[in-house]
């Protein structure tokens, strides 16, 4: 319910995406860390969906990341890796995953086309990672 509420806010124009910018201000006031493990050694900076398929310079899609991470991630779909690892994503990298998808979606005029169209497929991100079904625990989320 809420989710169509939102697809047809975001295509008439009524509603928008908010900004990263409380996920921004934590990660400012809670020290730099990994934005998939948290730790605080060797970060480097990552682009969240990789540029070499289709990732763009921006805020958005640049994170701080462990030399682990990047390193594991490497050019893989940052919901598919965590898949691999059997781990469920934190929250704010499911945000960032969602908000970006949208982006991509609105920019190619495709936000209401069907999840296994070949426009969808051809986003450089993987629509069907996002979880929908099967959360853990409220107590076992992470940021
Ligand atoms: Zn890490």
């Amino acid at each position: 319910m809420i989710r169509a509420k939102l697809t047809k806010g975001l295509k008439t124009g009524t509603m928008s995406m908010g900004s990263l910018f409380d996920d921004e201000k934590y990660k400012l006031t809670n020290g730099n860390r990994c934005t998939y493990c948290g730790t605080e050694e060797s970060l480097t900076l990552d682009h969240f969906v990789p540029r070499i398929i289709g990732g763009l310079d921006t805020g958005d899609n640049l994170v701080p990341a462990c030399r682990s991470c990047n390193s594991s991630k490497g050019k893989s779909d940052v919901l598919e890796w965590y898949q691999r690892k059997e781990e469920f994503p934190p929250l704010m990298v499911i945000r960032r995953y969602l908000k970006i998808t949208v982006e991509m979606a609105q920019t190619a005029g495709i936000l209401d086309f069907p999840i296994d169209s070949k426009e969808v497929q051809d986003l450089p991100i993987s629509v069907k990672a996002i979880p929908t079904e099967r959360f853990p625990l409220t107590s076992e989320l992470s940021l």
